[in-house]
């Protein structure tokens, strides 16, 4: 590494090769086939945690269902605090995305007479999530891999981190990165960078998220000066693998599977899911959203209602009634899963689940076409905050996001390099400055009796005692204080492995980096936020508080290098605030 960086010059650059940051590639070479796009991806593109999605994605199809009614569940399932423009051109345009994903190759589930099939999913009053059995994520992502195949323009940069983004007054430039097959550090300047790097479910200890979604756009946007959003809202799934934090799909609820306590009862009932249940319903109180799912489960646990296990307490999901031909062609990859990495089998056995960290609402704060902060940086994908999730996501809204924001931001950045100016002479020096940074981590000792993995440990638990399901003021603050011990351990770890090719252990601690970044942030939006809405439930403050908090807040890195918490509007159209309900 200590040959100097070498450096590579494009015109729009995506930091991320998963659903976001293929379409905004493939928007890219579209709109404008005279420019030259660089894909940079820490893992081979087809390893992006997109590929994990199981159950499915939403987009209106159906006769009986409406444009209206996917835009008012959003709303009401983000708590009011999803921004309604941006929801309003989600919905519009999701319908669109996907058929044309099922024109680049995307293999959609159909019903018996062809037409596409879709399927209930939490939170969603009709039927609208398209699905490709139960690996839709796998298919979308392939089929927007080939796509992106096809354009000459496109150039790839698999298996490299990025480290740095390149700002010179206040505009991007492009990024430092580090060629993990090689050790190499590279520049890679452009006119415009597009953020597409997924979630941050690492913060946590337990999550469903892939061991690389640890927050490193959100990071790396952040330490750069541009503002975060909505950080608090963390989403639990309530059904994960005890250990490993394995999805359990939704689609398992969505096609009649029930949750059950100890005793093998239908705990569900005993709380308020915000199904009417006075009337009919479409879905099974299962599919009631995952915030209450999740909180209902703490009262199990409170309850001595919950079974032990190694892993903490759990609950059982059963399928057994719904057979082996319907578990066999709709849920595939469920039975698969449990086989491999619990030994039971679904088709006769209960699964045991518990709620796990899953996706996060916050992210870099954007506009409708995914402009971040600085001139010159874009977001898009799980990584971005537009925002349409607010207080919490319906499940099957994320990966028709990644391809409408995804699309969009591509399209803005294309717009916007192809005006920019050149990268100036003066981010050779930011160059310098983070090889000197990355050399000195590699040579520096790291105490004996600690290290990046201790720390992680240390700062996932930490982050789930301050600021799990439940959440208080008092426990906020302890984290956030624990956080400043963790953060002087971090700045003095070093990496005892010094080779140059696939150096798990330097990657790894500029993961650290970014964890502890993310948390913090998380850790000083809760406790800014005093009211319960969506998935930030404070037992100190048990309501939600439209007059005080019908506000997103964004954090930012002050002067000191702390975060500093700033409100800004809730964009609200047409839609005026209610109360939130579910199920019809
Ligand atoms: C198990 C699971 C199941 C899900 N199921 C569904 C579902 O059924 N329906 C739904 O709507 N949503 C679902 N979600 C959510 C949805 O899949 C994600 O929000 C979405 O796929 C995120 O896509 P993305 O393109 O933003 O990021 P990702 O697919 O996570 O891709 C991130 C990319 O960024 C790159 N990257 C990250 N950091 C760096 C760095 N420092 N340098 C270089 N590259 C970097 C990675 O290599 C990767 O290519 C699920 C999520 C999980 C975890």
């Amino acid at each position: 590494m200590s040959e100097g960086a070498t450096t590579a010059a494009h015109d729009v650059l995506l930091v991320g090769g998963g659903a976001a940051g293929l379409r905004a590639a493939i928007a890219i070479a579209e709109t404008r086939p005279d420019l030259d796009v660089a894909v940079v991806s820490k893992v081979y593109p087809m390893r992006s945690h997109t590929v994990s999605a199981e159950g499915g994605a939403a987009g209106v199809m159906a006769d009986d269902d409406s444009i209206e009614e996917h835009i008012y569940d959003t709303i009401s399932g983000s708590d009011w605090l999803g921004d309604q423009d941006a929801i309003e051109a989600f919905v519009n345009e999701a319908p669109r995305e996907l058929l044309q994903l099922e024109h680049w190759g995307c293999p959609w589930s159909r019903q018996d007479d062809g037409r596409i099939a879709v399927r209930a999913f939490g939170g969603m009053k009709k039927m609208r999530t398209w699905f490709a059995a139960d690996k839709t994520g796998f298919h979308m992502l392939h089929a927007l891999f080939q796509t992106s195949l096809k354009y000459r323009a496109v150039k790839r940069y698999d298996e490299s981190f990025v480290t740095r983004l390149l700002v010179d007054e206040g505009r991007v430039y492009g990024v430092v990165s580090v060629e993990l097959a090689t050790g190499r550090i590279r520049a890679i300047t452009a006119k415009a960078v597009v953020l597409a790097t997924g979630g941050c479910g690492k913060v946590f200890p337990f999550t469903t998220n892939a061991n690389i979604n640890t927050g490193d756009g959100m990071a790396l946007a952040y330490r750069a000066g541009a503002p975060l959003k909505d950080m608090e809202f963390v989403q639990y799934h309530p059904t994960g693998l005890p250990f490993t934090g394995i999805l359990i799909t939704e689609a398992t609820r969505a096609e009649g599977g029930w949750l059950l306590n100890k005793d093998g009862y239908r705990y569900l009932q005993d709380y308020d899911l915000g199904t009417p249940t006075d009337k009919p319903t479409l879905r099974s109180m299962e599919l009631g959203p995952r915030d209450r799912l999740s909180q209902a489960f703490v009262h199990e646990v409170e309850k001595g209602r919950t079974t032990d296990s190694p892993w903490g307490p759990i609950v059982h999901l059963d399928l057994r009634h719904l057979g082996a031909k319907l578990i066999d062609t709709k849920l595939p990859m469920v039975r698969e899963l449990c086989l491999q990495y619990e030994r039971i089998d679904p088709v006769t056995d209960l699964i045991p689940v518990r709620p796990v960290v899953h996706y996060m609402m916050g992210g870099v704060h954007t506009d409708i076409d995914g402009r971040a902060g600085l001139d010159g940086l874009y977001a898009a994908g799980e990584t971005a905050c537009v925002s349409i999730n607010g207080a919490n996501r319906l499940g099957s809204n994320s990966l028709p996001e990644c391809l409408v924001f995804g699309a969009r931001a591509g399209r803005a950045a294309a717009e916007d390099a192809a005006a920019a100016p050149a990268p100036p002479a003066a981010i050779a020096a930011q160059v310098s400055d983070e090889t000197r940074r990355l050399e000195h981590l590699l040579a520096r000792d790291t105490p004996l009796d600690d290290g990046v993995a201790r720390i992680r440990e240390e700062l996932q638990t930490t982050m789930e005692d301050a600021a799990g399901i439940y959440r208080t003021g008092p426990s906020l603050e302890k984290g956030a204080d624990t956080f400043q011990a963790l953060r002087e351990r971090v700045g003095a770890v070093g990496v005892r492995d010094t080779s140059p090719s696939f150096n798990t252990e330097l990657v790894a601690a500029l993961e650290l980096e970014n964890l502890i970044d993310i948390g913090e942030c998380i850790l000083r939006s809760g406790l800014a936020r005093e009211e319960s809405r969506g998935a930030h439930q404070r037992t100190d403050f048990p309501k939600r508080d439209d007059e005080r908090f019908l506000v997103h807040h964004t954090v930012r890195r002050d002067h000191d290098g702390n975060p500093s918490v700033d409100r800004l509007p809730v964009t609200i159209t047409r839609w005026p605030p209610g109360e939130r309900t579910y199920g019809r």
